[in-house]
């Protein structure tokens, strides 16, 4: 399935022709898996294009040569003028500085370069710590009157691979060209910066906000044989950047949330409750389709539990629940039969984006805790291919999945 997804459709950002092919591939798909009441539940999602010939040109001050810089721009920017922004560069190291810098910044492109804290064991403690350049930096830099934003990228890995990403646009603007640069790029040029502060960059970004598009979200499940009303939701997201194939984020999600009720059909267990699986679209680019499935009326249907896979298709560990402590424990209490598989850590917290709406509604929200070490060296980035994602790591989530998800529709929460 992840090949077909990854090798057939590729990268699929919201609004994208591959986006509603991903959508026709899920409902094939878990069509051909026998699941029941498959269909389409449409939501408008934005659709934003990136637009070709992006690129950021380190100008050096005797003007004798340029040097590019590797750059993705962030999901949502704007572009720039035709021929680019050509500007002084000013390295922060966080928004506060920004804020602080005031006048300092007018008209100078805003050089986010705080790194990634190596001390965080969980690689996604590390990226929840430094994101704030990545998702609020463009805006706060274009309210204190920066002209461009660049950000470093969010990843451990010393590599020529810029990530890019959301970024969090001010209602009403201001907004700036805001791109990702490699790490390596990031690294360049603050040490240019050492030696002439007056050195400038010229960025050019050619990307579009067009209209929303209508796409959907794709769901199927089996209907549960006593408690049909009381629903486990499962899903990962259909949608991906628009750079590499998607395939850790979040092809791995989508196929193990698949696979993992398959499984239970091919074992011929039928759940006590129904088991729903949603393969959300637009999670990167603004969650329309997780608030749509959860802002749905379902008569006569609670959902009890949403369980989501979006770290990556890695060696499971565990899983995080979201719930009150008394539904941890009683959840945890399941961790030995995931034990031979090596995904027995249950701990609170840890639920992703595709859930929180249903969170938010009174659902237990879960999240598969995979080995995180790897994830951000491809994350939202060209290099984020099949090629990374290991295939009995990834079946072993899916399993881990699958057990949880059962044992769950036949005892509860
Ligand atoms: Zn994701």
């Amino acid at each position: 399935m992840l090949r077909e997804l990854t090798g057939k459709i590729g990268a699929r950002v919201s609004g994208s022709p591959q986006a509603a092919a991903a959508v026709q591939w899920g409902k094939r798909t878990l069509e051909s898996k026998g699941f029941a009441n498959v269909h389409l539940e449409t939501v408008m999602v934005p659709h934003w294009v990136r637009g070709k010939g992006e690129r950021a040109m380190l100008i050096s001050p005797n003007k004798a040569r340029k040097v590019p810089l590797s750059i993705l721009a962030l999901g949502g920017s704007p572009a720039t003028p035709t021929g680019g922004i050509t500007a002084e560069v000013i390295e922060v190291h966080s928004l506060d500085e920004v804020k602080e810098l005031g006048e300092k910044v007018k008209g100078k492109i805003v050089f986010y370069n705080r790194p990634m804290n190596p001390t965080f064991p969980s690689t996604f403690d590390a990226y929840g710590d430094a994101g704030d350049q990545r998702f609020s930096g463009p805006a706060v830099a274009a309210k204190a009157g920066a002209s461009a934003v660049l950000v470093r990228s969010l990843t451990f890995a010393l590599d020529d691979v810029p990530h890019t990403g959301a970024t969090v646009l001010a209602k009403g603007g201001p907004n700036v060209p805001s791109a990702a640069v490699s790490t390596i790029g990031a690294n360049l040029l603050s040490e240019k910066l050492k030696q002439s502060p007056n050195i400038r960059v010229q960025l050019t970004l050619n990307c579009q906000t067009l209209p929303d598009v209508e796409s959907a979200n794709v769901v199927g499940e089996i209907v549960g044989s006593e408690l049909p009303g009381e629903v486990i939701v499962v899903g990962g997201h259909l949608d991906s950047w628009d750079v590499g194939q998607g395939a850790h984020d979040d092809g791995a999600g989508v196929v193990q949330s698949i696979e993992a009720v398959s499984l239970m059909k091919r074992l011929g267990l039928r759940p006590k409750r129904t088991v729903r699986v949603v393969l959300f679209m637009d999670e990167e680019n603004g969650g329309r389709g997780a608030a749509g499935y959860a802002a749905a009326p379902r008569p006569g249907e609670k959902c009890i539990a949403g369980m989501e896979s979006d770290s990556g298709g890695f060696a499971p560990r565990g899983f995080g629940v979201d719930g009150k402590p008394e539904v941890v424990n009683n959840i945890a209490r399941w961790a030995y039969l995931l034990e031979t598989i090596g995904a027995d850590k249950i701990a609170p917290g840890g639920a992703d984006a595709d859930v929180e709406p249903l969170i938010a509604k009174g659902a237990v929200g879960i999240g598969l805790i995979p080995e995180s070490q790897r994830y951000f060296d491809y994350h939202h980035s060209h290099s984020d291919t099949i090629d990374k994602v290991n295939p009995r790591e990834l079946e072993l989530g899916a399993i881990a999945m699958s057990i949880l998800l059962y044992v769950i529709a036949q005892e509860g929460v």
